[in-house]
Protein backbone atom coordinates (compact mmCIF):
# COMPACT_ATOMS: atom_id res chain seq x y z
CA UNK A 1 0.00 0.00 0.00
CA UNK A 2 2.92 2.13 0.93
CA UNK A 3 4.36 1.48 -2.29
CA UNK A 4 1.32 2.19 -4.34
CA UNK A 5 0.63 5.33 -2.52
CA UNK A 6 -2.11 4.45 0.20
CA UNK A 7 -0.85 5.72 3.05
CA UNK A 8 -1.57 9.06 4.40
CA UNK A 9 -4.88 9.78 2.66
CA UNK A 10 -6.27 12.55 4.49
CA UNK A 11 -2.36 14.07 5.17
CA UNK A 12 -1.71 17.09 2.84
CA UNK A 13 -0.25 16.53 -0.42
CA UNK A 14 3.07 18.78 0.39
CA UNK A 15 3.39 16.09 2.91
CA UNK A 16 3.20 13.16 0.51
CA UNK A 17 -0.26 12.78 1.30
CA UNK A 18 -3.12 12.85 -0.72
CA UNK A 19 -5.50 14.97 1.21
CA UNK A 20 -8.60 12.90 0.15
CA UNK A 21 -12.30 14.27 1.28
CA UNK A 22 -13.59 12.26 4.25
CA UNK A 23 -16.23 9.92 2.34
CA UNK A 24 -13.56 8.71 0.18
CA UNK A 25 -11.55 7.93 2.97
CA UNK A 26 -14.55 6.39 5.00
CA UNK A 27 -14.93 4.09 1.85
CA UNK A 28 -11.47 3.51 1.49
CA UNK A 29 -11.13 2.29 5.34
CA UNK A 30 -14.36 0.30 4.29
CA UNK A 31 -12.67 -1.74 1.71
CA UNK A 32 -9.71 -2.89 3.48
CA UNK A 33 -12.19 -4.08 6.33
CA UNK A 34 -13.96 -5.91 3.76
CA UNK A 35 -10.88 -7.12 1.92
CA UNK A 36 -8.99 -8.23 5.42
CA UNK A 37 -5.73 -6.01 5.09
CA UNK A 38 -4.10 -6.39 8.13
CA UNK A 39 -3.66 -3.10 9.76
CA UNK A 40 -1.05 -3.37 12.75
CA UNK A 41 1.74 -2.02 11.63
CA UNK A 42 0.34 0.81 10.10
CA UNK A 43 -2.85 2.26 11.73
CA UNK A 44 -1.22 3.88 14.83
CA UNK A 45 1.72 5.79 12.83
CA UNK A 46 -0.91 6.95 9.95
CA UNK A 47 -3.86 7.95 11.54
CA UNK A 48 -2.52 9.12 15.41
CA UNK A 49 1.07 10.10 15.54
CA UNK A 50 1.39 11.06 12.09
CA UNK A 51 -1.02 14.11 11.92
CA UNK A 52 0.31 14.77 15.41
CA UNK A 53 3.44 15.39 14.15
CA UNK A 54 2.39 17.46 11.13
CA UNK A 55 0.63 19.47 14.04
CA UNK A 56 3.32 19.78 16.78
CA UNK A 57 6.64 18.29 14.91
CA UNK A 58 9.67 19.65 14.30
CA UNK A 59 10.94 19.84 10.94
CA UNK A 60 14.06 17.20 11.56
CA UNK A 61 10.91 14.91 13.13
CA UNK A 62 8.70 15.48 10.19
CA UNK A 63 11.99 14.74 7.94
CA UNK A 64 12.41 11.60 10.33
CA UNK A 65 9.24 9.91 10.40
CA UNK A 66 6.71 10.94 7.81
CA UNK A 67 8.38 9.32 5.02
CA UNK A 68 8.58 5.96 6.27
CA UNK A 69 5.30 6.17 8.03
CA UNK A 70 3.85 6.73 4.16
CA UNK A 71 6.06 4.20 2.99
CA UNK A 72 4.19 1.88 5.75
CA UNK A 73 7.80 0.85 6.93
CA UNK A 74 8.33 -1.13 9.77
CA UNK A 75 10.49 1.49 11.51
CA UNK A 76 7.79 3.91 11.70
CA UNK A 77 5.30 1.41 13.79
CA UNK A 78 4.32 3.21 17.12
CA UNK A 79 3.29 2.25 20.57
CA UNK A 80 0.92 4.40 22.55
CA UNK A 81 2.69 5.29 26.06
CA UNK A 82 0.24 7.17 28.31
CA UNK A 83 -1.77 5.05 30.51
CA UNK A 84 0.19 4.14 33.98
CA UNK A 85 -1.11 1.66 36.88
CA UNK A 86 -2.54 4.45 38.11
CA UNK A 87 -3.21 6.96 35.11
CA UNK A 88 -5.70 5.43 33.03
CA UNK A 89 -8.94 7.54 33.07
CA UNK A 90 -7.52 10.42 34.96
CA UNK A 91 -4.50 10.53 32.69
CA UNK A 92 -3.25 13.65 33.86
CA UNK A 93 -2.23 11.99 37.56
CA UNK A 94 0.25 10.40 35.61
CA UNK A 95 3.27 9.98 37.10
CA UNK A 96 6.42 8.96 34.68
CA UNK A 97 9.10 11.56 34.79
CA UNK A 98 11.26 13.11 32.39
CA UNK A 99 13.97 15.43 33.72
CA UNK A 100 16.28 17.43 31.90
CA UNK A 101 19.97 17.15 31.97
CA UNK A 102 21.95 19.25 29.26
CA UNK A 103 21.18 17.90 25.53
CA UNK A 104 19.14 14.94 27.01
CA UNK A 105 15.81 14.10 29.17
CA UNK A 106 15.98 11.15 31.85
CA UNK A 107 12.92 9.15 31.82
CA UNK A 108 11.84 6.87 34.87
CA UNK A 109 8.29 5.45 35.60
CA UNK A 110 6.15 2.71 34.35
CA UNK A 111 3.51 2.53 31.46
CA UNK A 112 0.60 0.39 31.17
CA UNK A 113 -1.91 -1.75 28.70
CA UNK A 114 0.14 -0.80 25.47
CA UNK A 115 -0.82 -2.57 22.64
CA UNK A 116 1.51 -3.40 20.12
CA UNK A 117 3.99 -2.27 22.52
CA UNK A 118 6.93 -5.49 22.22
CA UNK A 119 6.07 -5.07 18.02
CA UNK A 120 6.49 -1.33 17.96
CA UNK A 121 10.19 0.48 17.27
CA UNK A 122 8.56 4.54 18.92
CA UNK A 123 6.28 5.26 21.25
CA UNK A 124 4.47 8.51 21.68
CA UNK A 125 5.42 8.99 25.86
CA UNK A 126 3.60 11.35 27.83
CA UNK A 127 5.69 12.39 30.84
CA UNK A 128 6.21 14.91 33.54
CA UNK A 129 8.36 17.55 33.08
CA UNK A 130 7.30 20.02 36.13
CA UNK A 131 5.71 18.75 39.12
CA UNK A 132 4.93 21.79 40.78
CA UNK A 133 2.32 23.02 37.65
CA UNK A 134 -0.83 23.36 38.89
CA UNK A 135 -3.44 22.40 37.05
CA UNK A 136 -2.01 18.91 36.84
CA UNK A 137 -1.86 18.54 33.28
CA UNK A 138 -0.19 21.80 32.49
CA UNK A 139 3.09 19.82 33.76
CA UNK A 140 3.14 17.25 31.07
CA UNK A 141 4.92 16.99 27.70
CA UNK A 142 5.19 14.31 24.77
CA UNK A 143 8.32 12.72 23.69
CA UNK A 144 9.32 10.48 20.49
CA UNK A 145 11.05 7.57 22.07
CA UNK A 146 12.53 5.09 20.19
CA UNK A 147 11.89 1.87 22.28
CA UNK A 148 15.42 -0.37 21.63
CA UNK A 149 17.19 2.93 23.72
CA UNK A 150 18.98 1.04 27.14
CA UNK A 151 16.92 1.45 30.16
CA UNK A 152 13.42 0.60 28.61
CA UNK A 153 12.15 -2.64 30.21
CA UNK A 154 8.97 -4.28 27.98
CA UNK A 155 6.90 -7.06 29.43
CA UNK A 156 4.22 -8.56 26.79
CA UNK A 157 1.21 -9.68 28.78
CA UNK A 158 -1.17 -11.82 27.03
CA UNK A 159 -4.61 -10.05 26.73
CA UNK A 160 -8.48 -11.94 27.04
CA UNK A 161 -9.14 -10.84 23.59
CA UNK A 162 -5.76 -12.57 22.35
CA UNK A 163 -3.47 -10.47 21.74
CA UNK A 164 -0.55 -8.91 24.29
CA UNK A 165 -0.44 -5.70 25.69
CA UNK A 166 2.77 -4.43 27.38
CA UNK A 167 3.70 -3.25 30.72
CA UNK A 168 6.68 -0.92 30.17
CA UNK A 169 9.60 0.73 32.73
CA UNK A 170 11.81 3.40 32.42
CA UNK A 171 14.75 3.04 34.47
CA UNK A 172 17.04 6.76 33.77
CA UNK A 173 16.61 6.16 29.98
CA UNK A 174 18.38 8.99 28.26
CA UNK A 175 16.41 10.41 25.05
CA UNK A 176 17.64 13.41 23.34
CA UNK A 177 16.43 16.47 23.57
CA UNK A 178 14.94 16.47 19.94
CA UNK A 179 12.74 13.90 21.08
CA UNK A 180 10.31 16.32 22.48
CA UNK A 181 7.33 16.72 20.38
CA UNK A 182 5.22 20.26 20.60
CA UNK A 183 5.91 22.37 23.75
CA UNK A 184 7.65 21.60 26.93
CA UNK A 185 4.81 21.38 29.16
CA UNK A 186 2.65 21.85 26.58
CA UNK A 187 2.28 18.19 26.08
CA UNK A 188 -1.83 17.85 26.92
CA UNK A 189 -2.73 19.52 23.91
CA UNK A 190 -0.39 16.56 22.12
CA UNK A 191 -2.07 14.22 23.91
CA UNK A 192 -6.14 15.65 23.03
CA UNK A 193 -5.28 16.06 19.89
CA UNK A 194 -3.68 12.29 19.35
CA UNK A 195 -6.55 10.56 21.87
CA UNK A 196 -9.32 12.70 19.34
CA UNK A 197 -7.59 11.12 16.17
CA UNK A 198 -7.82 7.49 18.15
CA UNK A 199 -11.46 8.02 19.44
CA UNK A 200 -12.03 8.92 15.16
CA UNK A 201 -10.02 5.86 14.25
CA UNK A 202 -12.03 4.08 16.94
CA UNK A 203 -15.56 5.02 15.57
CA UNK A 204 -14.19 3.18 12.43
CA UNK A 205 -14.50 -0.50 13.84
CA UNK A 206 -18.31 0.23 12.48
CA UNK A 207 -16.86 -0.84 9.12
CA UNK A 208 -15.29 -4.17 10.75
CA UNK A 209 -18.43 -4.86 12.26
CA UNK A 210 -20.55 -4.13 9.22
CA UNK A 211 -18.08 -7.30 7.48
CA UNK A 212 -19.06 -9.42 10.49
CA UNK A 213 -22.74 -8.89 10.05
CA UNK A 214 -22.64 -9.25 6.54
CA UNK A 215 -20.82 -12.63 7.21
CA UNK A 216 -23.61 -13.39 10.17
CA UNK A 217 -26.70 -13.26 7.37
CA UNK A 218 -25.11 -15.11 4.89
CA UNK A 219 -24.60 -18.01 7.66
CA UNK A 220 -28.12 -17.47 9.03
CA UNK A 221 -29.67 -17.93 5.25
CA UNK A 222 -27.38 -20.49 3.55
CA UNK A 223 -26.04 -22.61 6.96
CA UNK A 224 -28.67 -22.37 9.30
CA UNK A 225 -32.00 -23.75 8.21
CA UNK A 226 -32.89 -20.13 6.27
CA UNK A 227 -32.89 -19.04 9.87
CA UNK A 228 -33.06 -15.36 8.92
CA UNK A 229 -36.87 -15.77 7.91
CA UNK A 230 -37.63 -15.72 11.57
CA UNK A 231 -39.35 -12.38 12.41
CA UNK A 232 -37.64 -12.08 15.92
CA UNK A 233 -34.23 -12.51 14.40
CA UNK A 234 -35.01 -10.17 11.84
CA UNK A 235 -35.93 -7.54 13.91
CA UNK A 236 -32.61 -7.98 16.01
CA UNK A 237 -30.53 -7.95 12.74
CA UNK A 238 -32.30 -4.96 11.38
CA UNK A 239 -31.74 -3.69 14.71
CA UNK A 240 -27.70 -4.00 14.60
CA UNK A 241 -27.68 -2.92 11.06
CA UNK A 242 -29.58 0.43 11.68
CA UNK A 243 -27.25 1.34 14.71
CA UNK A 244 -24.01 0.47 12.20
CA UNK A 245 -25.40 2.80 10.01
CA UNK A 246 -25.52 5.79 12.75
CA UNK A 247 -21.98 4.73 14.12
CA UNK A 248 -20.85 4.73 10.25
CA UNK A 249 -22.59 8.54 10.17
CA UNK A 250 -20.60 9.66 13.73
CA UNK A 251 -17.07 8.42 11.57
CA UNK A 252 -18.05 10.25 9.26
CA UNK A 253 -18.89 13.55 10.70
CA UNK A 254 -15.58 13.17 12.53
CA UNK A 255 -13.65 12.30 9.39
CA UNK A 256 -15.49 15.98 7.79
CA UNK A 257 -14.55 17.50 10.79
CA UNK A 258 -10.72 16.75 10.64
CA UNK A 259 -10.20 17.74 7.85
CA UNK A 260 -11.99 21.12 8.08
CA UNK A 261 -8.83 21.46 10.48
CA UNK A 262 -10.98 20.75 13.67
CA UNK A 263 -10.16 18.73 16.76
CA UNK A 264 -13.59 16.99 16.96
CA UNK A 265 -13.84 16.90 21.12
CA UNK A 266 -17.08 15.59 21.96
CA UNK A 267 -17.98 14.52 18.74
CA UNK A 268 -15.41 12.13 18.36
CA UNK A 269 -16.38 11.09 22.45
CA UNK A 270 -19.74 10.52 20.83
CA UNK A 271 -18.64 8.07 18.35
CA UNK A 272 -16.15 6.34 20.23
CA UNK A 273 -18.82 6.03 23.57
CA UNK A 274 -21.58 4.86 20.64
CA UNK A 275 -19.48 2.25 18.63
CA UNK A 276 -18.05 0.48 22.19
CA UNK A 277 -21.51 -0.32 23.55
CA UNK A 278 -22.17 -1.43 19.92
CA UNK A 279 -19.18 -3.78 19.83
CA UNK A 280 -20.41 -5.17 22.93
CA UNK A 281 -24.01 -5.52 22.19
CA UNK A 282 -22.72 -7.21 18.93
CA UNK A 283 -21.20 -9.57 20.43
CA UNK A 284 -23.63 -10.54 22.64
CA UNK A 285 -26.24 -10.60 19.82
CA UNK A 286 -24.36 -12.79 17.36
CA UNK A 287 -23.88 -15.58 20.10
CA UNK A 288 -27.93 -15.69 21.56
CA UNK A 289 -28.49 -15.73 17.46
CA UNK A 290 -25.67 -18.97 16.53
CA UNK A 291 -27.12 -20.47 19.87
CA UNK A 292 -24.37 -22.19 21.57
CA UNK A 293 -22.56 -23.34 19.29
CA UNK A 294 -21.57 -19.72 19.14
CA UNK A 295 -19.57 -19.99 21.78
CA UNK A 296 -17.09 -22.11 20.28
CA UNK A 297 -14.01 -20.14 19.02
CA UNK A 298 -12.73 -20.27 15.52
CA UNK A 299 -10.04 -23.44 16.30
CA UNK A 300 -12.59 -25.57 16.82
CA UNK A 301 -14.08 -27.34 13.25
CA UNK A 302 -17.36 -27.34 14.35
CA UNK A 303 -18.08 -23.75 15.28
CA UNK A 304 -20.70 -22.52 13.33
CA UNK A 305 -18.96 -19.01 13.01
CA UNK A 306 -15.81 -19.40 14.93
CA UNK A 307 -14.85 -15.81 15.19
CA UNK A 308 -18.09 -14.31 16.79
CA UNK A 309 -17.05 -15.52 20.28
CA UNK A 310 -13.68 -13.81 19.46
CA UNK A 311 -15.58 -10.80 18.88
CA UNK A 312 -17.34 -10.31 22.21
CA UNK A 313 -13.74 -11.17 23.80
CA UNK A 314 -12.27 -8.02 21.29
CA UNK A 315 -15.00 -5.71 22.44
CA UNK A 316 -13.33 -4.50 25.25
CA UNK A 317 -10.80 -2.87 23.43
CA UNK A 318 -13.04 -0.58 21.91
CA UNK A 319 -14.79 -0.24 24.65
CA UNK A 320 -11.93 0.44 26.94
CA UNK A 321 -9.64 1.14 24.82
CA UNK A 322 -9.07 4.97 24.09
CA UNK A 323 -10.46 5.80 27.36
CA UNK A 324 -13.65 4.37 28.73
CA UNK A 325 -17.66 5.08 27.84
CA UNK A 326 -17.82 6.65 31.09
CA UNK A 327 -15.30 9.25 30.29
CA UNK A 328 -16.82 9.59 27.13
CA UNK A 329 -20.04 10.57 28.60
CA UNK A 330 -18.64 13.07 31.05
CA UNK A 331 -16.63 14.80 27.47
CA UNK A 332 -20.16 14.94 25.88
CA UNK A 333 -21.80 16.66 28.90
CA UNK A 334 -19.15 19.09 29.94
CA UNK A 335 -17.71 19.72 26.51
CA UNK A 336 -20.83 18.83 24.31
CA UNK A 337 -23.41 19.83 26.62
CA UNK A 338 -21.79 22.97 28.80
CA UNK A 339 -23.45 20.89 31.89
CA UNK A 340 -20.96 21.91 34.84
CA UNK A 341 -18.82 20.03 36.89
CA UNK A 342 -19.56 17.69 39.81
CA UNK A 343 -18.32 19.43 43.01
C1 LIG B 1 -7.56 -3.59 25.12
C2 LIG B 1 -6.93 -2.33 25.68
C3 LIG B 1 -5.91 -1.70 24.98
C4 LIG B 1 -5.32 -0.53 25.50
N1 LIG B 1 -4.27 0.05 24.81
C5 LIG B 1 -3.62 1.11 25.34
C6 LIG B 1 -2.45 1.66 24.70
O1 LIG B 1 -2.02 1.19 23.65
N2 LIG B 1 -1.83 2.71 25.30
C7 LIG B 1 -2.27 3.27 26.46
O2 LIG B 1 -1.66 4.23 26.91
N3 LIG B 1 -3.38 2.78 27.11
C8 LIG B 1 -4.05 1.70 26.56
N4 LIG B 1 -5.15 1.17 27.22
C9 LIG B 1 -5.52 1.72 28.51
C10 LIG B 1 -6.85 2.47 28.52
O3 LIG B 1 -6.73 3.75 27.94
C11 LIG B 1 -7.30 2.54 29.99
O4 LIG B 1 -7.55 1.20 30.41
C12 LIG B 1 -8.55 3.36 30.17
O5 LIG B 1 -8.28 4.72 29.93
C13 LIG B 1 -9.15 3.19 31.58
O6 LIG B 1 -8.18 3.39 32.54
P1 LIG B 1 -7.97 2.31 33.74
O7 LIG B 1 -7.86 0.97 33.13
O8 LIG B 1 -6.85 2.82 34.59
O9 LIG B 1 -9.34 2.34 34.54
P2 LIG B 1 -9.75 3.40 35.66
O10 LIG B 1 -9.38 4.77 35.21
O11 LIG B 1 -9.23 2.95 36.98
O12 LIG B 1 -11.32 3.28 35.64
C14 LIG B 1 -12.02 2.23 36.34
C15 LIG B 1 -13.52 2.48 36.18
O13 LIG B 1 -13.89 3.73 36.79
C16 LIG B 1 -14.57 4.57 35.88
N5 LIG B 1 -14.19 5.97 36.09
C17 LIG B 1 -12.93 6.44 36.35
N6 LIG B 1 -12.96 7.77 36.48
C18 LIG B 1 -14.25 8.17 36.29
C19 LIG B 1 -14.92 9.43 36.29
N7 LIG B 1 -14.25 10.58 36.50
N8 LIG B 1 -16.25 9.47 36.03
C20 LIG B 1 -16.94 8.31 35.80
N9 LIG B 1 -16.38 7.07 35.80
C21 LIG B 1 -15.05 7.01 36.03
C22 LIG B 1 -14.09 4.10 34.50
O14 LIG B 1 -15.05 4.41 33.49
C23 LIG B 1 -13.96 2.59 34.72
O15 LIG B 1 -15.22 1.97 34.57
C24 LIG B 1 -5.78 0.02 26.73
C25 LIG B 1 -6.83 -0.61 27.41
C26 LIG B 1 -7.41 -1.77 26.91
C27 LIG B 1 -8.52 -2.42 27.68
Amino acid sequence: MGEAGWLGLDWPKELGGQARAADEQLAFIEELEFCEAPSETYMVAETIIGPAIIKFGSDEQKRQFLPAMLRGDDESMFALHYSEPEAGSDLASLRTMARRDGEEWVVSGQKLWTTNGELAKYAILAARTDPEAKPKHAGISTFLVRLDTPGIDIRPIKAMYGRTFCATFYDDVRIPASALLGPENGGWQVITSALAAERVTIGSVAAHLQKILYRLIDHLITADNDRAKDPVIRDRIGGLAADLEIARQFALRNAELVQAERVPIYEAAISKMFIGDLHERFGEAALDLLGSGGLLSEDCPSAPLGEMEQELRYSIMTAIGGGTGEMQRNTIALRGLGLPRMK
